[in-house]
């Protein structure tokens, strides 16, 4: 089923809804907006696009982002949606890797593209809104790819995630099932990128014709959101833990609580049981986390509000530290380098099976072969289930230091730093090491005011983890460096240490 169908019926049955906002202004309505959509899909079927062509969308977040993919799709195109942050010839190699026929753009990212473009503030795309709408859009079966993801491609080119109808819909069913209800007055604010998982959020509030916000900011400004959510109510959106961090520090600041907020879904990277916990303390019940990935969108695991709340639960703590339960459409497993199942408790490989999990790499057969076997999901991601199915994730497999033959999983290490009052923020790396092979390094920011002492941080280190465990070096910076997504790029940290060498 084409996604589109779900905007048309709830333009239908909410043709006057308020559907699309730049920060507390009504832009459109769902009629406008599905006649808007409708109208770009016939625009695009006139300059050549057919169902399967990849359009690409290279732009920050607007509201134009919705109505272009939604266009898209009404002309049963494949979407690319390109991280706005990329520099112009990476968007390019996307652009010419997909083959995606025309990209939108906005004034902001479009002036330096060499490809077929179309500005959504200049006239094309006013030309695109001239057309007469399609009278429905193109069918689109449950195996065909709708978005092609791409990888951020820290380890190499960026492959091409095929992720299909049936995908997006087994992902709406584990958001509705096991992460939140939406209702008709929700709104989905989206301050992370649309380009990724919060973009992807937008199916479950177009099938309940909610609102779509986007910040006048375009982005994630904690002073805004927290003015912002008052106004709108009833606000759910998705954010990187690194976002939460900064609008816990500043809600914390204002002797704010976040009002109008209703969930903030977290996930994307790990979330430190010092900063959950803080979290809630200053905001109350409003947390999800989800662990997903760009081959199993958004749908791995889930841990619900209450378990994230919920203190009086005689294991709050040890499940608040971990990512949840499977989510309804998929299974999870634990597996040895040789696919087996692993007891509980013991950590290997995540392994993923269901309704989510993608088709494979884009034109990749190698890559795609690699990443499912036998039907199930290699995540690349480490981690340990209990035996009650609750799974604590450690780090990548590719971020674990091997240290005099042992592994350290940073992970660790950074949530029993992150325990001392001086530490701000914190991301612990390998460093090559003639002796041990790799010893353990942390980056530290320091909190407001504080001063980083590396011999407290060491007595403090080995009164919760292991001795060999505690970092050898600390290195205090001001800030992580952080991708788009407010991923900590640990691979630039490496970096740093190698020309350190
Ligand atoms: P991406 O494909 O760019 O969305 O990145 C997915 C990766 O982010 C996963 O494979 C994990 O390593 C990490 N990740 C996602 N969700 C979580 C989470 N809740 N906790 C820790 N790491 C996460």
């Amino acid at each position: 089923m084409n996604p589109a169908e779900w905007l048309v019926r709830s333009a239908i049955r909410r043709p006057a809804a308020p559907a699309l906002l730049c920060g507390d202004e009504v832009r459109a309505d769902y009629a406008t907006f599905a006649d808007h959509a409708a109208r770009i899909g016939a625009g695009l079927a006139e300059r050549g696009i057919v169902p399967g062509d990849r359009v690409a969308l290279f732009m920050k977040n607007r509201i134009e982002y919705l109505e272009a993919l939604y266009g898209a799709w009404f002309a049963g195109a494949v979407v690319v949606p390109i991280n706005a942050k990329l520099h112009p010839r990476e968007a390019e190699w996307i652009i010419e890797a997909s083959s995606a026929k025309l990209t939108f753009v906005s004034p902001d990212t479009g002036a330096d593209l060499r490809a077929e473009t179309i500005d959504i503030a200049g006239e094309a795309y006013s030309e695109l809104l001239g057309h007469a709408p399609l009278r429905a859009p193109v069918e689109v079966a449950s195996d065909q790819t709708i978005w092609l993801f791409y990888t951020s491609g820290t380890t190499g080119r960026p492959k091409g995630v095929q992720i299909t109808s049936a995908n997006i819909q087994a992902m709406c069913l584990g958001y509705f099932a096991d992460v939140d209800s939406v209702a008709e007055q929700d709104a989905i604010l989206y301050a992370a990128p649309m380009s990724h998982g919060a973009g992807l959020y937008n199916f479950m509030h177009v099938i309940r014709g909610a609102r779509h916000v986007v910040p006048q900011s375009g982005g994630f400004e904690a002073d805004e959101i927290l003015d912002l959510a008052p106004k709108l109510d009833h606000v759910s959106m998705f954010a990187a833990p690194t976002m939460i961090r900064r609008l816990v520090d500043h809600a914390k600041a204002a002797g704010q609580t976040g009002d109008g907020i209703k969930t903030i879904v977290y996930g994307g990277g790990p979330m430190y049981l010092a900063d959950i916990v803080e979290a809630v303390a200053v905001m109350g019940p409003r947390f999800v986390q989800i662990y997903g990935q760009g081959e199993s969108p958004m749908t791995i695991t889930a841990l619900s509000r209450d378990l994230v709340a919920d203190r009086s639960h005689p294991r709050w703590r040890e499940r608040l530290a971990s990512v949840g339960q499977a989510q309804s459409p998929v299974s999870v497993r634990i597996a040895d380098a040789e696919g087996r199942t692993l007891p509980p408790g013991e950590t290997g490989e995540i392994l993923v099976r269901g309704a989510a999990v993608m088709a494979g790499y884009w034109q990749n057969p190698e890559a795609s072969a690699n990443a499912i076997r036998d039907g199930w999901l290699w995540t690349g991601d480490l981690g340990a289930m209990d035996a009650d199915g609750f799974v604590t994730l450690q780090d990548r497999s590719k971020d674990v230091i091997i240290s005099g033959g042992t592994n350290i999983y940073p992970r660790e290490v950074e949530e029993a730093l992150l325990l001392h009052p001086c530490v701000h923020e914190v991301a612990v790396v390998g460093m090559p090491d003639p002796e041990w092979g790799e010893s353990v390094v942390a980056f530290v920011t320091p909190a407001p005011g504080a001063e980083i002492d590396p011999t407290a941080l060491d007595q403090h280190c080995c009164e919760t983890i292991a001795r060999f465990k505690r970092p050898k070096a600390y290195r205090v910076v001001a800030q992580l460096p952080k991708n788009n997504y407010g991923k900590v790029l640990k691979t630039e940290l490496r970096q740093k240490l190698k020309e350190e060498e």
